[in-house]
Parts: C-alpha cells; sequence; structure tokens
C-alpha cells in the first residue's frame, strides 16, 4: 500500500487500513490494541485532531500529529433539489472538485459516491468523461464522503445504501477503492452490510474478477448496448475488453448465493432502444445471474444528438424483458434540477460550465451560511 504523503512529510492516517495503523502504532513503541482505539476515533468518532482522542496516551497522540494528519474534504456547497436529492460538492486537498449525490426515497437514502476526479473511460454519452481523469482519489476521500455526509445530515438522513455511481470508474482505481470499502464494511468504522454496498463498472474485466474474490459487494455492469459495434461507439473500453469476454466473466464470477448482476442499460433513441435491442438484450442475460436496470438518458445540452426515448418506449423494452424472464427495472430520474442526475456529474466543475442558479432549483450553502458550522470544515493547515 503506498503510503500518500503531504508536502510537509505527514502522512493521510485515513488512506490506512487497521492492519496499517497497527503496524505504525507498534513502530511508535505503542501497543497494538491502540490501533483500533484511534481507528474507531477515526471512523466512528469522525475526529479533526489527535487530541480529541481521549483514551489514548497524550505522548502517544503527540507522536501521532507528528507523522500523521487526519484528512477531510472540504464542503463547497450543498444543493438541494425540489425531489429532496442533495448534492454535496467538495474540494480536495489540492484543490479539485468532486461530488457525492444523497437519494432519499420511500425505503432507503442511498449516497452516490465519486471514486476519481473525472474518468479516463470517455464513454461518448457521459459528462464526467469529458474531464479526463485528473487523478484517483485516494481511499480516505472516497471513505470521507459517507462519513462527512453523515456528520452533516441528521439522523433521519441515514445514509442506508452506496453506490459507487459517482464521477469515475472505481474498478480503475481498485488499489484505492480496496481499502476504502473495507473501511465502508468494518462494523469498527463505518458499517455498512456488504448487501448495501454496490459497486458499478463499465466492465474492466481482470479488476471486476479481482474485486469479486476479495470482498461480497453488490456488482453493476453499465452494459449499454446489445452489440459489439454499438457497444464500440459508446463505450470505448469495448475495444479492449470485448462484451464477449465481459459477459463470459459475468457468467463466471463467483457471486455468492442469491446475488444477481444488475446491468445498467442507459436508454439513447435511435441509439440501443429498438425492439431488436430488447430481443439482444434478453439473449445476453442468457445463463447470468442478473437484473437490468434501464436508465433513461437525461438529456444535456453538451449532448444535443442524444435523446431520452419516449417512456412508451421504456416501458415496451421494459415489458419485452419482464415477459422474457428478466428482472427489469427503471431508474428513477433524481436530482436533474442540480445536475446530479447519472451522467450530470461534472457540470459544477469550474473548469467546465458553471451552475446556472437561476435555471436550478438550488439552496446553495456557504461555508459561513445557516446552520453551517464552517470550523467543523476547515482546512486549518492543509494547503
Ligand atoms: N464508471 C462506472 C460508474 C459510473 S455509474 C460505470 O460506468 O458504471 C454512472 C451510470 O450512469 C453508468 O451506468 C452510466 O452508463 C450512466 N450514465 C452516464 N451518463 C448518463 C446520462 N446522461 N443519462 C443516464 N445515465 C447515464
Amino acid at each position: 500500500m503506498p503510503e500518500f504523503r503531504r508536502a510537509d512529510g505527514r502522512i493521510d492516517i485515513k488512506s490506512l487500513t487497521l492492519l496499517e495503523i497497527e503496524a505504525a502504532l507498534t513502530g511508535l513503541g505503542s501497543e497494538r490494541f491502540r490501533a483500533l482505539q484511534v481507528y474507531k476515533w477515526l471512523w466512528q468518532r469522525g475526529v479533526r485532531e489527535f487530541d480529541e482522542m481521549t483514551n489514548v496516551a497524550k505522548a502517544v497522540r503527540a507522536s501521532l500529529a507528528e507523522r500523521f494528519y487526519i484528512p477531510f474534504l472540504d464542503v463547497v456547497a450543498v444543493q438541494k433539489s425540489i425531489d429532496g436529492t442533495h448534492k454535496f460538492l467538495w474540494a480536495t486537498e489540492d484543490g479539485h472538485r468532486i461530488e457525492s449525490v444523497m437519494i432519499p426515497d420511500d425505503e432507503r437514502n442511498t449516497l452516490c459516491v465519486s471514486s476519481q476526479v473525472g474518468c479516463a473511460m470517455a464513454c461518448t454519452f457521459c459528462l464526467t468523461g469529458d474531464l479526463g481523469l485528473r487523478r484517483h482519489l485516494k481511499p480516505s476521500e472516497i471513505a470521507n464522503q459517507p462519513l462527512q455526509v453523515r456528520q452533516k445530515l441528521d439522523e433521519q438522513a441515514r445514509i442506508s445504501n452506496i453506490v459507487m455511481m459517482g464521477r469515475g470508474e472505481p474498478l480503475h482505481n481498485l488499489d484505492n477503492l480496496l481499502p476504502a470499502l473495507e473501511i465502508y464494511l468494518d462494523e469498527q468504522a463505518l458499517n455498512f452490510s456488504h448487501r448495501k454496498i454496490t459497486v458499478s463498472t463499465v466492465g474492466l474485466v481482470p479488476q471486476l474478477q479481482k474485486l469479486a474474490e476479495a470482498l461480497q459487494v453488490n456488482l453493476a455492469v453499465s452494459l449499454n448496448a446489445t452489440t459489439e459495434e454499438q457497444r464500440r461507439q459508446v463505450m470505448p473500453i469495448t475495444r479492449k475488453y470485448s462484451m464477449e469476454a465481459l459477459l463470459a466473466a459475468c457468467r463466471d464470477l463467483p457471486l455468492k448465493h442469491a446475488k444477481r448482476i444488475t446491468f445498467e442499460y442507459v436508454m439513447m433513441a435511435g441509439v440501443n432502444d429498438s425492439p431488436a435491442d430488447a430481443v439482444r438484450l434478453v439473449k445476453l442475460m442468457r445463463g447470468i445471474k442478473s437484473k437490468v436496470n434501464l436508465i433513461p438518458y437525461n438529456e444535456n445540452p453538451d449532448r444535443p444528438t442524444i435523446r431520452r426515448p419516449a417512456d412508451a418506449v421504456v416501458k415496451g423494452f421494459q415489458h419485452h424483458l419482464v415477459t422474457h424472464g428478466i428482472q427489469a427495472s427503471v431508474r428513477v430520474t433524481r436530482g436533474r434540477d442540480i445536475s446530479a442526475a447519472c451522467g450530470q456529474l461534472g457540470k459544477a466543475d469550474p473548469d467546465k460550465a458553471r451552475v446556472d442558479e437561476d435555471r436550478i432549483q438550488a439552496i446553495r450553502i456557504r461555508r459561513e451560511g445557516e446552520g453551517y458550522d464552517a470550523s467543523r470544515f476547515a482546512f486549518d493547515d492543509i494547503v
């Protein structure tokens, strides 16, 4: 595991696993079991300073503070959609913007988490791809998103599910994703059940296999096409891993009993929404423990030629799948007014289009805004 060091030489302690913190503490001459205490302060209590760790000896706290720092994302804005969706815009230590989106519905509160700054996959229909890949997020940056949303929202808005469907391709950043998932899952840390976590991918085959062997989280694959040719056009990664190879890998993944792979299918009018596509999709799903999630395309001015199919087309497509034995749901679009919907993350990047304040019904909470304790989110000594 590489260490993440700041310019002042101190190491990001929240990008370390419990085992790595144990090793660090024994190196500092402290007892191993102290590591669990430190870990709980970091992830259960979410402290900002080593000095808040009151059951850790003062001397140990001091030597921890000499070598390590406790990173947090800076809250730039929280926008609220008319449908209750919240978009959190964060700044990383080096000034990049990333987002998390909290989507409440009747049964759950799902947090959509980013895994990279930008994305290298360049899917033609997705805005995030326009940025290219700036960098991978560190484990602490991936794990701080739910921690900090928890700290911001009250009890009623508890996060019940996490989906790795924000900016970025999580499996392109597997080295940092795995320790972050460990923090999500560890009952001494964020304590989410593996049933409540979903990793979504364009289908990086070797990484998909590695993830499935390492952890039992839910898997979602963005399929988005029914022929190789069509998929190559919308998802260039198909040139590296063909759809055939991807589906073969999905068929063989070591899934636990009762688990199914979700296949996301962004429906684009005249591109992949024909009856022939529905027929092919049924065939492609053969032999795979699968369910299909149809996502009607979220239109945006940067892709004027890509249109959302009429609702009746989506319904008809779903009907064909269901009547042919495929579990299929339609994803309800959420947070579109604040550019928080699928494929829209990237719009709020100041380097690109600025959020149109009039057009959106957004509540922008500035750092010193109402009910905001700016000091909790201050960057202090971080450059
Ligand atoms: N890189 C991962 C994680 C991102 S998830 C992946 O591709 O799975 C984002 C989901 O939104 C993907 O299924 C993607 O295909 C879909 N998407 C992208 N742009 C969209 C748009 N404009 N409308 C609807 N869905 C979109």
